[in-house]
């Protein structure tokens, strides 16, 4: 019965639009390969264009296995994710960001135990940011990033690098605290992460680096686990990503921290950053 899908698929496609308008987004990159694939779906309508181009399902491309036998697999460049269909939006700011999440958010269900919004913290201009998966209860209480003992770790390593946390970007995937600190959910990552999207672009950082599983597979659109990247250097819309272990799994894994530290080393030379020395005594 195509005339009833084309009606559901209409629907779906104008709430995500409208969706896609609350966080101020409305420019869309258009694939024709995607317009080649596809039959045009809402005929007439002043829309058709972007729904064609970037809404409508994609094949998955998220890795590419390269057949050389020692060849490490790599993250494709051009994952099939929403990111990538998604423009830079037009003179955005870290201020239109949080005006465009509003003071009460309720995008989706964290909305329901969250006491404060926690948007990111550090310098808008940082050459390094730094993605978590969300906020705990510390930072729930007091509406900043990492504060908590994970976050008292990562500012550790931060000082390791020869940086203050005023020096770099903090932020996360979700804004709002999950209940019991689980995971983030996929329909809570896909209402929430537009805004990290706009708040990196807008930073433009030369390096990211991801912390934990789920900022890394939200960025790069994979269910691959995060060690069998972990620590490689990979391109997400034009600047260096690297993803390492998340500060709280740190806590959990002490033996862990030697791995990040190489990690965090190696975004160091990126960055052209020495030790700090030490002061002597
Ligand atoms: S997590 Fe994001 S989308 Fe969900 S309610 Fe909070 S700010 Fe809104």
């Amino acid at each position: 019965m195509p005339e009833t899908i084309l009606a559901t698929q209409q629907q779906r496609i104008e709430e995500r639009l409208r969706y896609y308008e609350d966080l101020g987004i409305r420019l869309f990159y258009r694939d024709r390969e995607a317009t080649d694939r596809t039959p045009a779906v809402v005929q007439g309508s002043p829309r058709s264009a972007l729904v064609e181009a970037s809404l409508l399902p994609k094949p998955k491309t998220e890795v590419s296995r390269k057949p050389a036998p020692h060849a490490e697999p790599v993250i494709a460049p051009r994952a099939a994710s929403l990111f990538e269909v998604v423009d830079k939006v037009a003179d955005d700011t870290l201020l239109k960001i949080r005006d465009d999440i509003g003071p009460d958010c309720s995008r989706c269900k964290l909305h329901r135990g969250r006491h404060k919004i926690v948007f990111g913290d550090g310098s808008p201009s940082a050459k390094l940011v730094f993605v978590g998966e969300g906020p705990g209860a510390d930072e729930d209480a007091q509406g900043l990033p990492f504060v908590g003992r994970a976050g008292k770790l990562l500012t550790q390593m931060i000082e390791a690098m020869g940086l203050q946390r005023k020096d770099v970007y903090i932020c996360n995937v979700v804004k709002c605290r999950p209940p019991e600190n689980r995971a983030p959910e996929p329909d809570e990552v896909a209402a929430c992460s537009l805004y990290l999207l706009r708040q990196i672009d807008v930073i433009n950082p030369q390096v990211i680096v991801c912390l934990g599983a789920v900022a890394a597979k939200t960025l790069l659109n994979t269910t691959r686990g995060i060690s069998s990247f972990r620590g490689e250097w990979l391109e997400w819309r034009g600047r260096k990503l690297m993803a390492t272990y998340h500060p709280a799994y740190l806590l959990r894994n002490p033996p862990a921290k030697a791995d990040v530290w190489k990690d965090l080393q190696r975004v160091m030379a990126e960055l052209g950053l020495q030790l700090p020395k030490k002061k002597s005594s």
